[in-house]
């Protein structure tokens, strides 16, 4: 199928020039490992167009020379979807030249970007103009918009604005055979069949290559008030999201839980941070809620009043209010530093997990028992977005295991405890990471056939040479492992 590098990556350097195309290993190195480290791949080399039309050209040459392609954004996934596999065949495609915005309409509260651009500028041109992108996550520094729409991106706002599916009004991308899908012109009501540009997002880089995006905008924040509480149990912890759900209403944004562990963790990792509560606490939850001018006068009150309400009903043991926007950033820094203190500690095996909410609390407990005592030595973790139905359950290896050989075997075995018990309970093993190469055999044990069947003939019709991002997220029946 592929004939000859060498003629490729001639024609691919007469496209893009010198700025667009780069084999030198030093500039390729830190694109072929995950963000987590636990895959490395080779690459024939680093494509970065500047345009869709240098895009759609590109993907033509690699189709007529069979050369796979793996998209890249930011390079901040969980899942290793956009690490090339180890032979060294693939191209990597990377967008973040592509970062202008091209389109604002205010009035409108729509912004049309390109695939490249970072989620944090992407923050601060919608802040520029009294506006806000509300959804966020800790790898707002790097994570494009190209790969949030990939992965359909969760982060801390879920709760209330829903996840990056909800975002996006309008998509262009290239397809396997290079062709440009332009739907970008954002259609409040369209009936014209299947919603394609939904089948995209999610996909992983499978389907095709988004370069551009229409994405719904909502009022700047005009006041935000974070409690940081103390709770003995992730059971008490559901309940007082109940109680605030009720109190706040549609000003409650966020509702991030974190055990004493993680923390700690944290604590230890950022010489900074500050612990937000004295005393000893098995679990923390951080409470965001916001309110734009017309809500901004009253909601201090409103969430010092349900606080106070929780306090009465016995669901907290202590609470802190953030005084000022320092401080609310600060109780955030805990928050995002979960991840990062994490990976600092050593390795892990990490589980993007969803599972009807209410069954959350009791899922934690039984699987956390399950797997301590099933891998002695081993540490259990559950953090995130429990307002969604989703925690991220970690589990820490014993200090002083072997990066490598503790992934592949032990933890390997813990990963398929884990999911299984995700699956008996009726939850997901990807609540917002994706699939990407960590998951796809899981995928393939423990997916639904009928849906698997589904997910392949559908890449078979928009990929049927199986050239995008091959090995992720769905693969040929006959390669399944
Ligand atoms: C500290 C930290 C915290 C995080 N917190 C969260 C969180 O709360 N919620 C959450 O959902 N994620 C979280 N993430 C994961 C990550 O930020 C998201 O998955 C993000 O969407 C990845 O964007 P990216 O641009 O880095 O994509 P990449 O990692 O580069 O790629 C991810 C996938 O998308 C594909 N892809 C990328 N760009 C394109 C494109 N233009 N067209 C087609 N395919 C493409 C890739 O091939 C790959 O399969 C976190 C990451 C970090 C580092």
């Amino acid at each position: 199928m592929f004939a000859d590098p060498a003629a490729f990556l001639a024609a691919a350097a007469d496209l893009l020039g010198l700025r667009g195309l780069t084999t030198d290993p030093d500039l390729l190195a830190p694109w072929l490992t995950d963000w987590r480290g636990r895959f490395t791949g080779r690459a024939l080399g680093l494509a970065s167009p500047a345009s869709t039309a240098e895009v759609s050209a590109l993907v033509r040459l690699c189709a007529e020379h069979g050369v796979p392609i793996v998209p890249q954004g930011g390079n901040s996934g969980m899942s290793g979807g956009a690490t090339p596999d180890g032979t060294g065949g693939a191209l990597l495609l990377s967008l973040r030249r592509m970062d202008t915005v091209r389109r604002f309409d205010v009035e409108a509260r729509r912004i049309t970007c390109d695939a490249g651009m970072i989620l944090e500028n992407l923050h601060h041109a919608a802040e520029a103009e009294g506006l806000r992108f509300a959804l966020t996550l800790g790898g707002k520094g790097s994570a494009t918009v190209g790969g949030l729409i990939s992965t359909n991106a969760g982060g801390t706002q879920v709760l209330r604005h829903g996840s990056m599916r909800a975002q996006v009004l309008g998509i262009e991308a290239v397809l396997a055979d290079g062709s440009v899908y332009d739907a970008l012109t954002p259609l409040k009501k369209d009936n014209r069949g299947f919603d394609l540009k939904q089948l995209l997002i999610g996909s992983e880089g499978t389907l095709g290559i988004v370069t551009a995006a229409t994405l719904a905008l909502v009022p700047a924040v005009a006041e935000r008030v974070v409690a940081w509480c103390a709770v003995p149990s992730l059971q008490v912890a559901r309940r007082l999201l109940l109680h605030c759900d009720d109190a706040l209403g549609t000003t409650l944004e966020g509702f991030e839980v974190m055990p004493r562990a993680s923390v700690e963790a944290v604590l230890n990792y950022l010489p900074t941070a500050r612990a937000p509560l004295a005393g000893d606490h098995a679990w923390h939850v951080l409470v965001e809620a916001v309110a734009d001018k017309a809500g901004a006068a009253v909601l201090r009150d409103q969430v010092e009043a349900a606080i106070a309400g929780a306090f009465e009903a016995g669901l907290v043991e202590d609470a802190v209010f953030s005084a000022n926007e320092a401080q609310a950033e600060a109780f955030w820094t805990i928050r995002d530093s979960v991840a990062p203190a994490e990976r600092a500690k050593g390795p892990a095996m990490q589980h993007d997990i969803s599972v009807p909410v209410e069954l959350m609390p009791d899922f934690v407990d039984h699987a956390s028992a399950k797997v301590e005592a099933a891998f002695p030595g081993v540490e259990a973790v559950a953090f995130g977005h429990l307002g969604d139905g989703n925690v991220h359950f970690h589990a820490i290896a014993p200090a002083g295991s072997d990066y490598v050989s503790w992934q592949e075997t032990t933890g390997k075995e813990i990963s398929s405890l884990v999911n299984d018990m995700v699956t008996e309970w009726g939850g997901s093993i990807s609540a917002e990471h994706g699939i990407g190469q960590l998951k796809v055999g899981e995928l393939e044990r423990l997916g639904d056939p009928v849906a698997l069947a589904m997910l392949r003939q559908v890449k078979q019709a928009l990929d049927p040479r199986g050239l995008l991002n091959p090995g992720k997220l769905v693969r040929p029946a006959a390669q399944a492992g």
